[in-house]
């Protein structure tokens, strides 16, 4: 069921549109929002879609990926285990203000008399345009028009380009570009576990500040966590005007001041480069000469230059990955078309700037976009974005990977410290050490440690990068596997078979219980793709498994023992309703009174206390639901259909990672009407805020989801046994026609469905060999397309 009650309307004006989300006319009422959806990032970096003159801003945020202070979480009654320090996200320094002063008159957008306003995302090129026409007091007419971008391609850079005109009179122009660090923080204490708190005190403390000419740089550190960042401005001012500029600066202000005496029609162009170096070790000196070497660099190039580069990368992204979407009887001009596209295409790119330069830190829940759960990532990356990019963008995919096996070490600390065998990843995390406050629907997600195998996995297949499977994939599955099995027990009252007890499965509305049926699931796959990975090295690299063997003191019999509680694994089942059952307590559970909850009391965490939830019937996220997608050939169709009719309705959506795989179960079950509404909303999530809470930020896991729900959902795809397949279903109109790139194992295949009929194109590489419903088919770079109809049979 869909229960979502968004808490404040949506903004509804983005009008249809292929490459750009657009907010024409400034709406302050929805200044939030509008800062997440036009929040630009490179994983590495994000800034929100604040205005330039550095406001007016609901929270204006400059992240760093992985630019964290610590905190010590106070427990009034702590317990053995419990973690104990937490890590929030720092916003750092805001390094893009840029203030205009006419006649003296500060331009500042809620009293400016607007002739016209306009900002654009611009998908394509990666930026976020922005075109005013100011008329002052005076009745001086005035155009500015500036170009942001947060570069793709130079990891530690965004610029700023800023242009303005008198058109009608002449007046002296000020225009004010400035950075400033510790500025008082927007986020206030709710009850919201979702949202992040405010620090009290100052978090960056000052350790230098400089300026060379019109070059202003300022270095910060945190003094718990002891990371340090530099943030480097550099302006550049074009015009026949006659002018000057004053450069200032202190701990936490750097300003450029440009005084120009500007004539009508003299275009006044400001070019602003902004660097953001951050370290664990560097000293002050050493972070600031990288600033400004990057600085050098860029200034070299200039802005064209960065443009076109990042242009040049977002080409290259959208051919790797593109879905399009076509209406075939009506022209591209159809809005709900348009709106669907659109949509589509806001959450690759959202995925994209919160990934695409991560390299050595993980993604946020919410991305670069908002500083909502912390910074902190969660199992999101692995089961909700993993796939897009293994099959679009396999070297993002390996870093974020390697990032996992990079915290392994402490994920062995942490097993040892709750006393289990193996490794132990943290359910929420910036560092590598476990970041949940809140044990019952944090620490005993357990299942996450399956997530990141089965990520493995798929990636292993997709792209048969077999190395990775040896130097780290198979040292985490050694550990993972012990984990389960050191968690589990052969237990006499249910007949010998092996349990997994107080454990929380995806679904946190039902903590701690046992034999999670999605966990035990998941642990299974992993037990037995560490075994099958421990087997085959041992037969086929002896070097190779000698390195694990050194590595993790593998013993010869573990193997062998993980098999046996794979296949012994208990997996709770009701046989009145012929369902596997979410956990063995599922139904001993009071049903939840849908019926007198109003709908203002969703998402139910915020008006219940949690034992409310807990002791009845009641779902947060897919869960069994989800098992039946990730590890789809392991039931039947009707076993499906069953479980869907039964989970669903207990379902409250409350998270938004449900609504994406229930849209994929719906429509695997031959529900297009729930397909439909589910799929839209995970579609909208974001640019509708379905949740009610996209000013928080972006929800990355269920953008994620939508690429899922095209791939997967729509395509039929299938990749659990070594061969890329695919069961295409008929969209619920002909019209329609879907288009979608999947890159496996170096070579392109371009899907299209549509019109009783799905085509199959290699588009790169040599020979592909797949299969479409039961027939394996090759295509080759001679005979690269093959087109076969579309079934109306279900696959099994
Ligand atoms: C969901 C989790 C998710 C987290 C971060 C929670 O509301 O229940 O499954 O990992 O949000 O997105």
């Amino acid at each position: 069921m869909l229960h979502h009650v968004p808490q404040r309307p949506p903004f509804r004006d983005f009008p249809a549109d292929e490459w750009n989300i657009i907010e024409r006319g400034f709406h302050p009422e929805f200044l939030a929002q509008l800062e997440t959806v036009l929040a630009l990032g490179n994983g590495y970096f994000g800034m929100r879609g604040c205005p330039e003159e550095g406001g007016p801003t609901a929270e204006n945020a400059t992240l760093v990926n992985g630019f964290y202070e610590t905190h010590p979480i106070v427990y009034v009654e702590g317990a053995y285990g419990f973690a104990r320090t937490g890590q929030t996200i720092l916003s750092v320094t805001d390094s893009k203000i840029i203030k205009l002063f006419v006649d003296d008159e500060p331009f500042w957008l809620p009293n400016a008399n607007l002739l016209r306003y306009e900002r654009r995302l611009n998908m394509k090129s990666g930026t976020l345009d922005r075109e005013i026409l100011w008329e002052t007091p005076a009745g001086k007419q005035v155009s500015i028009i500036s170009r942001r971008l947060v570069s793709f391609v130079n990891r530690h850079v965004a610029a700023i380009s800023y242009r303005i005109m008198l058109l009608n009179a002449a007046a002296p122009v000020v225009i004010s570009s400035e950075m400033k660090a510790n500025e008082p923080s927007a986020l206030i204490d709710t009850n919201d576990p979702r949202q992040t708190k405010a620090f009290a005190d100052r978090v960056l403390h000052a350790r230098t500040d400089y300026a060379k000419d019109s070059r202003i740089v300022l270095c910060h550190a945190t003094a718990k966590s002891r990371l340090a960042v530099t943030c480097a401005t550099d302006q550049l001012l074009e015009t026949s005007c006659p002018h000057s500029y004053k450069t200032a600066h202190a701990e936490d202000f750097g300003q450029v001041v440009f005084t120009i005496d500007a004539r009508p029609d003299c275009s006044i162009h400001l070019t602003k480069y902004m660097v953001y170096h951050t370290s664990p070790t560097a000293p002050p000196e050493e972070l600031c000469g990288r600033a400004e070497w990057t600085m050098d660099r860029v200034m070299e190039q200039g802005f064209e230059q960065l443009l076109a580069s990042q242009e040049q990368y977002l080409d290259d992204f959208w051919r790797r990955s593109d879905v399009r979407i076509a209406d075939v009887r009506e022209d591209r001009t159809k809005r709900s078309t348009l709106e669907i596209q659109q949509a589509a295409r806001f959450n690759l790119f959202q995925i994209l700037q919160a990934s695409a330069r991560a390299e050595d830190r993980g993604v946020p829940a919410k991305g670069l976009t908002g500083q909502a759960y912390e910074g902190h990532y969660f199992w999101d990356t692995e089961i909700y974005l993993l796939p897009f990019l293994i099959y679009t963008s396999p070297s993002i995919a390996k870093n974020l990977l390697r990032f996992r096996y990079n915290m392994l070490a402490q994920a062995r600390g942490r097993a040892r410290e709750l006393g289990h065998r193996g490794a132990m990843f943290p359910w929420r995390t910036i560092s590598g050490e476990e970041a949940s406050a809140y044990y019952a629907a944090g620490t005993a997600q357990y299942h996450i440690n399956a997530d990141i195998m089965y990520a493995l996995r798929k990636y292993v297949q997709a792209t048969g990068d077999d190395q990775f499977l040896r130097d780290c994939g198979a040292e985490m599955l050694v550990e993972t596997a012990r984990l389960w099995l050191d968690l589990g027990f052969y237990s006499e009252a249910k007949g010998g078979k092996f349990c997994i007890n107080s454990v929380t499965g995806p679904d946190e509305y039902n903590t701690v219980v046992n034999n999670n049926a999605y966990t035990n699931l998941m642990a299974r796959e992993n037990l037995r793709y560490a075994a099958q990975t421990v087997q085959s090295l041992r037969a086929t690299n002896p070097d190779g498994y000698d390195s694990l063997v050194h590595k993790t003191a593998l013993a010869p019999s573990e193997a062998e023992e993980w098999l046996r509680a794979a296949n012994s694994m208990y997996v709770p089942y009701d046989e009145r309703r012929k369902i596997i059952l979410q956990d063995d307590s599922f139904l001993d559970r009071e049903p939840w009174n849908f019926r007198d909850t109003p709908p203002e009391h969703y998402p139910l965490l915020l008006f219940y206390h949690p034992l409310n939830i807990y002791r009845k019937r009641v779902i947060k996220q897919a869960d069994v639901v989800l098992a039946m997608f990730l590890l789809g050939g392991a039931f039947s169709l009707e076993e499906k259909k069953r479980s869907f009719e039964f989970y669903d309705p207990l379902t409250t959506g409350d998270s938004s990672l449900s609504s994406c795989v229930e849209a994929i179960i719906a429509a695997q079950v031959g529900d297009t009407e729930k397909a439909i509404r589910y799929g839209m909303a995970a579609l909208l999530m974001d640019l509708a805020d379905v949740g009610g809470n996209v000013k928080d930020g972006c929800h990355i896991a269920s953008m994620g989801g939508t690429w899922m729900m095209v791939t997967y959902g729509l395509g039929g795809m299938r990749d659990d046994d070594g061969t890329l397949a695919f069961w295409p279903r008929r969209a619920p109109e002909d019209n329609a026609v879907l288009r979608f790139p999947v890159t496996y194992r170096g070579q392109m295949l371009e899907v299209e469905i549509g019109q009783g009929k799905v085509e199959y194109t290699l588009r790169v590489g040599e020979s592909l060999v797949i299969r479409h419903e039961t027939e394996e088919i090759q295509l080759t770079r001679e005979n690269p397309t093959l087109v076969r109809p579309l079934s109306i049979v279900l696959p099994a």
